[in-house]
């Protein structure tokens, strides 16, 4: 048995299926996205409907998690306007993974070699382990970001929720953790990467072909497909980051590279 497989083996059985309630859930998704920066303070959030097809729940859930983030000042929820966010002061209400403050330390090289390596081991195992309902709503995600092709914000949710999914039928929550934690990486350079025309075309068909091999239940492909659509996501986010000057800042910082 390899390491790789042990490590798995030893995690499976610590796997716990929640039992909160999902507006509480949907609350720290949101929370989690606010404090990574791919929502800001000033931005308004997609409409009920948008939001609740974006994360594949009911419009009930989503006004519950609304509510939730408004409650503790994170949202202003005013009858007839949008909602809109009005503190990233998101306190413990982010999913306790590395914090986010940390993470932005990190050069891209590393945070890109890293991603990598974790999510090629998750995606071999999700191709393994994924089970019926997981695929169907992978399924459903790419229903729904089809339809958000127009709205960058609707798809970055519904983005993350189609890598999450994936992260956890890996079964390792330690490995989840650490992939859901650095796909929040820049996600406020993110933002503006899928706001370029046609980016959020290619990046669906990334997720097809990701989708389509975890189908097949064909491990080499899944993790071929993520090593392809995570390539893509280091080189827009370097573009934008040259573009911009930030190259220097949050790059090369430091270490070796993976
Ligand atoms: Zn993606």
């Amino acid at each position: 048995m390899d390491a790789m497989t042990l490590l798995f083996e030893a995690a499976s059985g610590a796997v716990q299926v929640s039992r909160r309630p999902m507006k509480n859930t949907i609350a720290e998704k949101l929370a989690t996205l606010i404090a990574s920066g791919a929502i800001s303070v000033g931005d308004e959030l997609p409409s009920e409907r948008d939001l609740a097809s974006a994360m594949r729940v009911s419009r009930e859930t989503i006004r519950g998690a609304l509510l939730i983030l408004s409650t503790r000042g994170i949202l202003s929820v005013v009858q007839g306007a949008r909602t809109m966010v009005i503190s990233a002061n998101v306190g413990e209400l982010a999913l306790a993974e590395m914090p986010y403050r940390d993470v932005k330390a990190y050069s891209l090289e590393d945070v890109h070699g890293t991603r990598l390596v974790v999510e090629e081991a998750l995606a071999r195992r999700a191709a393994e382990l994924i089970d019926a309902a997981s695929l169907k709503r992978l399924q459903d995600l790419i229903a729904a970001q089809e339809a958000a092709k127009e709205d960058p914000l609707s798809f970055l949710i519904s983005d993350r929720e189609f890598h999450t999914v994936i992260y956890s039928a890996g079964a390792n929550r330690v490995l989840a953790d650490v992939a859901t934690t650095l796909y929040a990486y820049l996600m406020d350079h993110r933002r503006r990467v899928v706001a370029r025309p046609g980016a959020i075309d290619v990046s669906i068909s990334d997720h097809r072909a990701i989708f389509d091999a975890l189908v097949l239940r064909d491990g080499n492909a899944a993790a071929a497909a993520f090593k392809v659509h995570e390539r893509r996501i280091y080189e827009t986010t370097h573009q934008i980051m040259s573009r911009e000057g930030l190259v220097g800042q949050s790059i090369n910082r430091g270490g070796r590279n993976l």
